[in-house]
């Protein structure tokens, strides 16, 4: 067979903010390292990201400290999160934030020339460091950078197919042993490449193409989560996704693309087909004290944030998603199944261009809207996975020597419910550390194992056996299919039926996948390359079905309308999957790990 080979200390797979960041500091601590993304370089979902990194930096408010941004982080995720992970973000967040600076990233700055920030939904302080609303594309062009002018290998558009470990496969269950490297083709021609390494940093992203309407785009099909299982690590958290609550409806072709919550913190408001501010109906007794009561209230706030409280538009996003999701429901929607966000009424045209550039152009480009005039239709949109790679707080690593794990790949960070904003900085923080544990890893294994040879052709094999089937059925159909499924029936609200009606038709889509075939060669087919990435998406959605159907109770990204409040059991219990013997997802109950003390007490000291 012919085969492209690399040998290096760590592989990173993904070039987004957390496999950027994470090669960074493993090629700081002495390592080879190369990073392999799916499609070019600089086009991951980071670059997408507009509203900012969150950072208790306290330039906007001085009161503002890392203690706050933990309490806000664990209340946003409702309790949920790993204490240690919360913890160790709000405590390192800011310094990533001034090292990005200090990488040459150019931050919107306040009068007095610090780095300005702004408000989100969930954060007590106005704390988002940002770039216009184009902060992730700052974040990427300056580690970029670094990347490049340090001279660290990169794989671009190339796909990882398996990770190999000892004993041979990485392809099943069972198979749990040592990292030894990972396999692939490079899209382009088709050909096949193996890197043999210690250390492999999953940082893969999302799994938003698994649904029908979503703000992810064709790479985030759950690959790392995938690969991950079926090296035998346990994913947690796996029935919490994220449904944004402004995204695009209207025209058809554009549905699902995001609106960015910066619309809401920066002066847009909800309201229904009535033309009412419907979201004082949906305020939460959880939040109810840090909320304003009357909208005369939230309007003040917007000029004087220490005297009023925040406006419900700016709860939580499962909170917001879900009231939109109710007012379309009971008929009170816009003309094209949405609500309208209005920021016009309340802004400048001047403030609106400058503040929201991108947002701007969006609308006027792709929905001949003009925002600086009219109200947006916008509705809930899948936007984001709580549930990953379980791994350890501090190192990142995913329960598989060698294995390691960082961004949104990674679970427990944001519990049930992640906010706004602390996506970059997680990157950031748990992709310096899972370079830096890789690194350490790969000193300490230089004894490497070989790839074997048997396990190389196996990974070929599987990759080919779509051209090998005659007849078979087209992957776009399959897709298609599990895309209405996982939105009907394990969407923004869940019902048991439904949810088992969802896991027989994907054991069906399993058997459909297993007989697709593919036309063509291997050169450049982009229906092959989704017939690889069905076996991903199905497995993640096995698991968020499987999860989903076992936490009997409402919280946070995942909403029962048969169970439909928080439940104090279910508080103390994460779930995690795992990959069986017979290739089914696996679901069992973990116990939260008990708060220390010390942080414990930041809920009383930190008055709501
Ligand atoms: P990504 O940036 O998603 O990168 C994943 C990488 O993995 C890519 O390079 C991809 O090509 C590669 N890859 C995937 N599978 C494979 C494979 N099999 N082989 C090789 N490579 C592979 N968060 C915030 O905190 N603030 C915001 O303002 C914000 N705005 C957002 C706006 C949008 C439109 C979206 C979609 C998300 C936003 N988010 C925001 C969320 C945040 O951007 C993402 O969660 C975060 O960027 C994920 O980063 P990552 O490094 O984990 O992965």
């Amino acid at each position: 067979m012919e085969l492209e080979r690399h040998e290096y200390d760590v592989v990173v797979v993904g070039a987004g903010g957390a496999g950027l960041r994470a090669a960074i500091a493993a090629h700081e601590a002495g390592a080879r390292t190369a990073v392999v993304c799916k499609s070019l370089l600089g086009k991951a979902h980071t670059v997408m990201a507009e509203g900012g990194i969150a950072a208790a930096m306290a330039n906007a408010y001085p009161e503002d400290n890392w203690r706050v941004h933990f309490r806000d982080t664990m209340r946003g995720g409702k309790m949920l999160n790993h204490w240690r992970m919360a913890q160790l973000h709000a405590q390192e967040a800011p310094d990533r934030v001034r090292e990005l600076e200090d990488w040459g990233a150019l931050f919107d700055r306040t009068p007095d020339g610090l780095i300005s920030q702004r408000d989100f939904g969930g954060h007590r302080y106005a704390r988002l460091a940002h770039v216009g609303d184009r902060t992730g594309l700052e974040l990427i062009r300056t580690l970029q950078q670094r990347t490049v002018a340090l001279g660290i290998d990169v794989f671009m558009e190339c796909t990882v197919t398996r990770l190999l470990t000892e004993g041979g496969g990485g392809g099943g269950a069972g198979d749990h042993g040592a990292i030894t490297g990972a396999f692939g083709y490079w899209r382009e021609s088709g050909r096949f490449i193996a890197w043999q390494a210690p250390s492999v940093v999953l940082a893969t992203g999302g799994i938003g193409k698994a649904y029908k309407v979503t703000s992810n785009s064709w790479e985030y099909t759950g690959d790392g989560h995938s690969l991950a299982l079926q090296a035998g690590a346990g994913l947690v958290n796996m029935e919490f996704v994220q449904f944004h609550p402004t995204g695009m409806v209207w025209p058809p072709s554009v549905r699902g693309i995001l609106v960015t919550e910066s619309v809401r913190g920066d002066g847009g408001v909800l309201k229904n087909a009535a033309g009412n501010r419907f979201m004082f109906d949906y305020i939460p007794d959880f939040f109810r004290k840090e909320t304003a009561e009357t909208e005369a209230e939230a309007d003040r706030w917007y000029t004087d944030k220490k005297n009023n409280r925040r406006p419900p538009e700016l709860l939580p996003r499962d909170e917001v998603a879900r009231a939109i999701n109710s007012e379309v429901k009971a008929g009170r929607g816009s003309p094209h199944g949405g609500v309208f966000l209005d920021i016009a009424s309340r802004r400048s045209p001047d403030y609106i261009r400058k503040r929201l550039p991108s947002m701007y152009h969006q609308f006027k480009e792709l929905a001949d809207v003009d925002i600086t005039a009219e109200a947006m239709e916008v509705g809930p949109t899948c936007h984001y996975v709580m549930g990953g790679v379980e791994v350890d707080p501090d190192s990142a690593a995913a329960g598989v020597p060698g294995l390691f794990a960082a961004g949104e790949v990674a679970g427990g960070m944001h519990g049930s419910n992640r906010l706004g904003g602390n996506s970059l900085s997680d990157l950031l923080v748990f992709g310096r550390r899972a370079g830096a544990a890789a690194a350490e890893h790969a000193s300490r294994h230089a004894d490497r194992v070989a790839l074997s040879d048997g396990a190389l052709a196996d990974a070929a094999r599987a990759a080919l056996a779509p051209f090998e089937r005659d007849g078979g059925e087209n992957a776009y159909t399959v897709q298609h299919d599990l895309q209405q499924t996982m939105h009907d029936l394990v969407g923004i609200i869940r019902t048991e039926p439904e949810m088992k009606e969802a896991l027989e038709r994907i054991v069906a889509l399993k058997q459909r996948v297993a007989n697709l075939s593919v036309d063509g060669h291997r050169q450049y087919n982009p229906g092959w390359h989704l017939a690889l990435d069905l076996p991903h998406m199905l497995i993640v959605s096995e698991c968020i079905a499987r999860a989903a159907l076992e936490r009997r109770e409402s919280r946070g990204g995942h909403t029962r309308d048969d169970f439909p409040t928080a439940d104090d059991e279910w508080a103390r219990t994460n779930l995690v999957c795992t990959l069986a013997a017979d290739g089914t997802v696996a679901v069992r109950q973990r116990p939260l790990p008990g708060m220390p003390a010390e942080l414990a007490e930041i809920f009383d000291e930190v008055s709501a």
